[in-house]
């Protein structure tokens, strides 16, 4: 009797054993299709189901209350609102329209979270992309002014008030940042030594590779997408965003249309550059800085950059690579076809 009971204890620590085992197993990097493009996440030695689990519930999340195509967003909900009334938001998005209006005070409006009627009206990106009427166009332009948000903070309740009817946010090219210092959060929290985060081509490069090593991240040709990258940077816990016209846009007689749009003009920006890439540790800051940069166009943009102290590239349509001063050295070029300069 005393042998089977001993047999069955052994049994069940045996199976509590393997169950635990199981949890703590690490499974390969994680790809999923969340906040509109395609995020992969390796956490190598820590990479178990559970934290995936928790990672990619945070982007969910991140895209339930930040999207304008999810009608019970927060930013649906205030853009359903405008012209009418505040709506409760929560302090992440608090947060980023702040930072967003912050740069889009500093840079006139290149930065611009109001320009969600601008967005609509061309919806690059979608089947519906299509070039504006001048009506349409002017009709925008007049309803994404930044000036027109009204955000409050009282005794930590937050809102937001769009003041004038037809106004709409639009946070595509700041939330993937956000998400991505979220990500980081947890991992902070969960003393995760390395990881890989690339939300769709914003990639946080978390702790070093090995002890000796930093990450190696290639950046795109903006000429070819799909080819071999241009440029390696060698990286450790910092985060780099690119935004380019290679990947949303639309041709039309023989003209390209992409994302990345200017609110003064109303078009696409139009200037000599095909991507820029920011490195900074805030992963917000280099989104927002990435988008707001390429719409300045080189002499405004890159000297933004260089006035925050701020690590950036652009690539040109004449395949020149502009670095920032402090850029220079990290920017390694491995096509020959293009050449680097210090802006
Ligand atoms: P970025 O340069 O970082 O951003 C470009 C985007 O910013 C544009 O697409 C536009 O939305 C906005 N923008 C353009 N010009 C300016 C400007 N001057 N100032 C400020 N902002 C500007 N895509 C889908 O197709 N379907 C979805 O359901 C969807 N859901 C999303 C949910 C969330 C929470 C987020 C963060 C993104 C989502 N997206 C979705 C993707 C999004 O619409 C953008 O296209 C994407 O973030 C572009 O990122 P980027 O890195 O290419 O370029
Ligand atoms: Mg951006």
């Amino acid at each position: 009797m005393h042998k089977i009971k001993n047999i069955s204890l052994l049994a069940i620590i045996s199976i509590l054993f393997i169950s635990c085992f199981n949890k703590e197993e690490t499974i390969p990097a994680q790809t999923e299709l969340v906040i509109g493009t395609v995020c992969t996440i390796n956490l190598f030695d820590d990479g178990t189901e559970l934290l995936y689990e928790i990672l990619f519930k945070k982007l969910s999340e991140i895209e339930n209350t930040m999207s304008v195509n999810i009608p019970t967003s927060e930013i649906a909900v205030a853009n359903q609102n405008a012209g009418i009334k505040p709506v409760e938001i929560s302090q992440e998005t608090y947060e980023i329209i702040k930072a967003s209006i912050d740069i889009a005070n500093i840079t006139d409006g290149a930065f611009n979270p109001a320009i969600g009627p601008l967005v609509k009206i061309w919806a690059i990106g979608t089947e519906a992309a299509r070039i504006p009427t001048t009506n349409e166009i002017t009709s925008a332009i007049v309803r994404s002014n930044w000036n027109n948000i009204e955000l409050l903070n009282t005794n930590n309740e937050y809102s937001v008030f769009l003041t004038k009817e037809g106004m709409a946010l639009d946070l595509g090219g700041v939330a993937k940042g956000f998400a991505a210092d979220s990500i980081r959060s947890i991992l902070e929290e969960n003393n995760v030594q390395k990881a890989m985060i690339d939300l769709g081509g914003n990639v946080f490069a978390y702790g070093k590779k090995t002890e000796n090593t930093p990450w190696r991240i290639g950046i795109k040709n903006p000429f070819n997408s799909t080819g071999d990258p241009i440029i390696a940077l060698s990286l450790t816990d910092t985060s780099v965003v690119t935004s380019g016209v290679y990947e949303r846009f639309f041709e039309e007689d023989g003209v390209r249309y992409h994302h990345l749009l200017n609110s003064k003009t109303g078009y696409p920006e139009n200037n000599d550059f095909l991507s820029v890439s920011i490195i900074c540790e805030s992963s917000m800051l280099a989104d927002i800085l990435s988008t707001t940069v390429f719409v300045l166009g080189k002499e405004k943009g890159m000297g933004l950059l260089e006035e925050l102290k701020i690590q950036g590239f652009c690539v040109t349509k004449e395949k020149e690579i502009i670095t920032t001063n402090n850029a220079y050295n990290l920017v390694e070029v491995l096509d020959p076809e293009f050449t680097k300069t210090i802006f």
